[in-house]
């Protein structure tokens, strides 16, 4: 495992191996081995960074109209992909560069991650105390065994792939430029763990969306692959 940065640049195939910072891999580890009973929030924040996301390139867009080029409509797509037992959430805002991927993704601790482990340390309920932080992208592995990002930021001729089993490890690689590659933004697709399968079921995604993302100011679309 190397925590070394890339010293050679985009275009590098080897997959880059980062370790999670401290304070991460605590939250991944109490995320992977969850026992808490409301796991359904880690489609409200992945939708809820997803519309930041766009948020954060309107305003950039604002002095540099070219970032948005063609693609001036902003939007947030879920797939229910139930054969391949996945969830993908995508968004075409800002998306991140590689070095994003890397500090946001794993090695720096978000505000909110620090003040869920304090109160947690505190003794705290965990399942109560989930919907009450914004725990973030991390929750992802409460129902995921694998999470793929996919990522283009915006403007930039360069895609990155980061991938992780959320077990101290995630690794960083050129996402090349097949189909599940964004034009710009991040396509965040979630491997679902057998006892979380039915988080790639429609009529599941659309009752979360409908509980706790009513009043995102990005239209969200349903996309069901078939079965
Ligand atoms: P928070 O949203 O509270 O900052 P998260 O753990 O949810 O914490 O996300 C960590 C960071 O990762 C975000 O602040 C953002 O910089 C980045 N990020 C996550 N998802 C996306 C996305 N879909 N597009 C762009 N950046 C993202
Ligand atoms: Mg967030």
């Amino acid at each position: 495992m190397s925590t070394e940065p890339n010293t050679t640049g985009a275009g590098t195939e080897a997959p880059q191996s980062h370790a999670f910072q401290a304070e991460v891999a605590r939250l991944l580890h109490l995320m992977v081995h969850s026992v808490y009973s409301n796991k359904d929030i880690f489609l409200r924040e992945l939708i809820s960074n997803a519309a930041d996301a766009c948020e954060r390139l309107r305003h950039a867009a604002l002095t540099d109209p070219s970032l948005l080029g063609e693609d001036t409509e902003f939007g947030i797509l879920l797939e229910a992909d139930e054969a391949g037992r996945r969830l993908v959430v995508s968004d075409n805002g800002s998306g991140m560069s590689r070095q994003e991927l890397i500090d946001n993704l794993g090695t720096i601790a978000r505000s909110g991650t620090k003040a869920f482990m304090d109160r947690l340390g505190e003794g705290k309920d965990g399942t109560a105390l989930i919907g009450q932080f914004g725990v973030g992208f991390y929750s992802a592995f409460m129902v995921a065994e694998k999470v793929d990002v996919i990522s283009r930021a915006a403007g930039s001729s360069e895609a990155w792939q980061w991938s992780s089993d959320g077990l101290g490890a995630f690794t960083v690689e050129p996402a090349g430029d097949d189909a599940d590659v964004p034009a710009r933004g991040t396509r965040v697709i979630l491997h679902l763990k057998d006892d979380a399968a039915s988080y790639a079921r429609p009529a599941t995604i659309e009752r979360i969306v409908r509980a706790y993302s009513a009043h995102v100011p990005v239209p969200i679309t349903l996309v069901v692959l078939p079965a």
